[in-house]
């Protein structure tokens, strides 16, 4: 009938360390989820190649996001490319050049759309807490 109350009580201090550790888990992988995605954009940052931009601040309307020069132009060549351009331009402009930039893009939209939600504005909340 029932477990004797010794074992019982000695039950509370794991459960309660089990959820100590799981709340840590938790907070450390917040951490590292806010640091990868909180400075996504740095205007100063290639956000392709991690080259660091000399012109910070150039206007490139027609770059989604901020492009070191040689970054803007295989970017440039891609959109070309999507177009309609059949003949390459450059020997490295393959099929599988186009799929890196078409799910490159795809990729950054994602991060775009995750930092803009609403679990993720409650996750960087948290965090200042
Ligand atoms: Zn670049």
């Amino acid at each position: 009938m029932g477990w004797p109350m010794a074992e019982v009580i000695e039950l509370q201090p794991r459960e309660a360390l089990e959820r100590k550790r799981r709340q840590e888990s938790a907070r450390r992988r917040s951490a590292a989820v806010a640091s990868a995605l909180a400075c996504g954009l740095c205007p100063h940052r290639c956000a392709h190649c991690g080259q660091t931009i000399e012109e910070p601040g150039a206007p490139q309307p027609e770059a989604p996001y901020p492009f070191c020069r040689e970054c803007l132009e295989e970017y440039q060549a891609f959109r070309r490319r999507e177009g309609g351009q059949t003949s390459p331009e450059a020997f490295w402009h393959t099929g599988e050049w186009a799929a890196m930039w078409r799910t490159w893009l795809m990729y950054m939209r994602a991060g775009d759309d995750f930092r803009r939600s609403a679990a993720f504005l409650r996750l960087m909340e948290e965090r200042q807490d």
